[in-house]
C-alpha cells in the first residue's frame, strides 16, 4: 500500500464519527435518494445514487467499525480500499455532487449524505485523488488569496470603476462599522456590478460598510477539496480581519458556497463562536425591505423566475427573504416548480464547476437538463438568482443549449430600481 494511499485510509478511520457510523447503520436501501439527485435522475446511471457515492467510505466503517467487518477482516476475507478504487470514486464524490442536500432532505432515516460526502473528501484528498482544477484552486487560495487568482490590485481597478459607476465612495479598511462585506472572484471577475449595488443600497439605507484590503475573498476551496486545515486558514483570514476592524457583522455575498463555508462551517473550523454575526446579503437586505428603506422608484415589468441556490436557500436556511425581495422589484414572478428548499441545483456547486476535463463539464451539461424542464415549465426568458456561482454554471449551459434564458443577479436589481 502506498503512504498517500494509507494517509487517506487513516484520515477515513479518523473522520468516521458517531453521526457517520449511525447514518450507515440506518440505511434501509430505499432508493429514495436516487431519485432526489439530478446526477440520477438526469443519466439514469445508478452509480450516482448518493449512498453509492460513499462506498469507500462505508468499506472503511465496515471493515473497522463492526464486528462482522472486523472479523473478516482478520480472516482475510475483506479487501482494504485500493488506490484505483478511490480514483475511480473520484468522479462520483467530486464531479458528480454537487454537496446539494436533495438527498438528506428526502432521505426516510435522515441520513445526511453531504456530512458523509464532506467527510470521504478528506480522504480523497490526502491520497491524492481530489481533481487537478481544485487542487489548484486551493493553491491559489492559499498563496494569492483567491482561487481564481484575483489579486488586491484587481479589486481596486473594480473599485474605482464601481465609484466612477455610482459616485459613491467605496470604504476600505474603516474599523467600527456596521458590516464587512465580502466579495467572491466570481463576482470580481463577472459581476463587478454587484459591488456598485451594495454602495448604492447601504448610501440610500444608512448602513455603514467596508472592504477589507485583507480579507475580501468570501469562497473557501479548502471545504471543496474537503481539507479542514486549509479551509481553517483561509476561515482565519477573515475572522482576522473582522476582529481587527470590530465589524458587529460579516456579510456573505451573492455565493451559496461562501455562506456555508463562513456562516455555518466557520464556527466550528475556528472552534469557537464569532463575536460577530455572520448573514447572508439577502437576510440583510430583507431586514432593511422591512424596516421600509428599500423602497423602489419603479417596478422591472419582465416576466420572471427564481433560481433558488442550494447552499444557501435549502442547506443554508435562508428560506424566506427571496421571494419577498423579488417581489419588491418585480411586477409579474413566475415560480417555477420545486422552488425553494426542493430547487434542483444549478450543477456547479460543492467545486464541480472548478473541474474543467471535457467528461465533467459534459455531465454538469447533462445534469443540467432538469434545470432546463424547469425553467421551461415556469414559461419565462428571465431568471433572477442569487449566487453568482450557479450564474456563471447556467449561464454557460443556457449557451450550450441555445436557450433564450437571460439571468439576472437579485442584489442589482433591487439597486437598480431603488427609490431616488
Ligand atoms: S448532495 Fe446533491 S449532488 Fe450530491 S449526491 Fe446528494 S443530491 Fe446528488
Ligand atoms: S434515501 Fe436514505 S435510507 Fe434510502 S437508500 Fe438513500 S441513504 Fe439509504
Amino acid at each position: 500500500m502506498s503512504a498517500s494511499l494509507q494517509k487517506g485510509i487513516d484520515v477515513l478511520k479518523e473522520v468516521i464519527d458517531a453521526p457517520v457510523a449511525s447514518f450507515f447503520a440506518s440505511c434501509v436501501h430505499c432508493g429514495l435518494c436516487a431519485e432526489a439527485c439530478l446526477f440520477y435522475t438526469e443519466t439514469d446511471d445508478p452509480k450516482y445514487t448518493p449512498i453509492h457515492k460513499l462506498e469507500p467510505l462505508r468499506r472503511v466503517y465496515s471493515r473497522e467499525y463492526t464486528l462482522l467487518g472486523r472479523l473478516g477482516k482478520m480472516l482475510g476475507l475483506s479487501k482494504p480500499v485500493s488506490d484505483d478504487e478511490l480514483e475511480a470514486w473520484s468522479e462520483l464524490v467530486y464531479d458528480s455532487c454537487t454537496m446539494c442536500g436533495r438527498c438528506s432532505l428526502v432521505c426516510p432515516v435522515g441520513n445526511d449524505i453531504v456530512y458523509m460526502v464532506r467527510k470521504l473528501r478528506e480522504g480523497m484528498a490526502v491520497s491524492g485523488h481530489a481533481p487537478q482544477g481544485i487542487q489548484e484552486a486551493v493553491k491559489r487560495t492559499i498563496e494569492i488569496g483567491s482561487p481564481m487568482g484575483v489579486k488586491w490590485p484587481a479589486i481596486q481597478h473594480v473599485i474605482k470603476d464601481q465609484e466612477a459607476e455610482t459616485e459613491l465612495k467605496i470604504p476600505i479598511d474603516q474599523p467600527g462599522v456596521d458590516v464587512l462585506v465580502l466579495m467572491s472572484s466570481m463576482e470580481v471577475i463577472n459581476y463587478p456590478e454587484y459591488l456598485g449595488a451594495l454602495a448604492k443600497i447601504f448610501h440610500k439605507s444608512g448602513v455603514t460598510w467596508t472592504l477589507s484590503s485583507e480579507a475580501s475573498e468570501a469562497t473557501n476551496a479548502g471545504i471543496q477539496i474537503g481539507v479542514s486545515d486549509l479551509a481553517r486558514e483561509i476561515v482565519a483570514r477573515i475572522v482576522n480581519a473582522a476582529e481587527k476592524l470590530g465589524v458587529k457583522r460579516v456579510l456573505s455575498p451573492e455565493c451559496g458556497h461562501a455562506y456555508m463555508a463562513i456562516r455555518w462551517e466557520g464556527p466550528n473550523l475556528m472552534g469557537r463562536p464569532f463575536p460577530f454575526e455572520v448573514v447572508h446579503v439577502l437576510e440583510l437586505l430583507d431586514e432593511l425591505r422591512r424596516a421600509g428603506k428599500l423602497k423602489m422608484k419603479d417596478q422591472f415589468t419582465t416576466p420572471v423566475t427564481l433560481h433558488d441556490p442550494c447552499q444557501i436557500v435549502r442547506r443554508g436556511g435562508v428560506l424566506d427573504a427571496p421571494e419577498p425581495l423579488l417581489r419588491q422589484v418585480v411586477s409579474d414572478y413566475r415560480p417555477m416548480p420545486d422552488g425553494n428548499k426542493w430547487n434542483w441545483c444549478c450543477g456547479g456547486g460543492g467545486g464541480a464547476s472548478s473541474i474543467q476535463e471535457p467528461a465533467a463539464e459534459a455531465l454538469r451539461f447533462k445534469a443540467f437538463q432538469v434545470k432546463k424542464r424547469q425553467i421551461e415549465a415556469s414559461g419565462v426568458n428571465t431568471m433572477v438568482t442569487f449566487c453568482s456561482n450557479c450564474r456563471i454554471v447556467m449561464e454557460e449551459a443556457v449557451d450550450h443549449y441555445e436557450m433564450k434564458t437571460q439571468l439576472l443577479g437579485l442584489t442589482e436589481l433591487l439597486a437598480a430600481h431603488l427609490e431616488d
